[in-house]
């Protein structure tokens, strides 16, 4: 248990300090700190800055929220992927160069797109198709 401090208050504006000071933090007199109550220890030790205490639950009583993914068509990836793509997630690929994360992320946004969209313009097609011809 936490022992109780004393505080040192001002007799003038009121304002606290946890020692004794000469010249008060508060209105700037001099002299007028004394020591008035003893402080009552903080529940927690971290209670001033985390607020209010939530309740404590076992791990294994959160059921953790299911997320509707999007598939991205390829099969093996979308296994990887835990069945697709979490909207607003994101996912790094990393690999050796030339082992296809270019190739496999194309295939997978050509896919995505085709769901998406079949009604797009034929330039933004080949702005697009010229894009891709850039990675490497
Ligand atoms: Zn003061």
């Amino acid at each position: 248990m936490a022992r109780a401090r004393p505080i040192h208050s001002c007799t003038e504006c009121g304002a606290a300090s946890p020692k004794w000071q000469g010249q008060c933090p508060g209105c700037g007199a001099w002299n007028t700190l004394v020591e008035t109550a003893a402080e009552t220890a903080p529940s927690s030790r971290f209670a001033a800055i985390s607020g209010s205490v939530g309740k404590l639950q076992a791990l294994a009583d959160i059921r953790p929220r299911e997320h509707p993914r999007t598939p991205t068509g390829i099969e093996e990836f979308d296994r990887v992927l835990g069945g697709g793509l979490v909207p607003g997630g994101v996912v790094l690929i990393g690999g050796d160069p030339g082992i296809g994360k270019s190739t496999l992320l194309l295939q997978a946004l050509a896919h995505l797109a085709s769901r998406v969209s079949r009604s797009t313009s034929a330039a933004r097609n080949r702005r697009s198709r010229w894009r891709c011809g850039r990675g490497g």
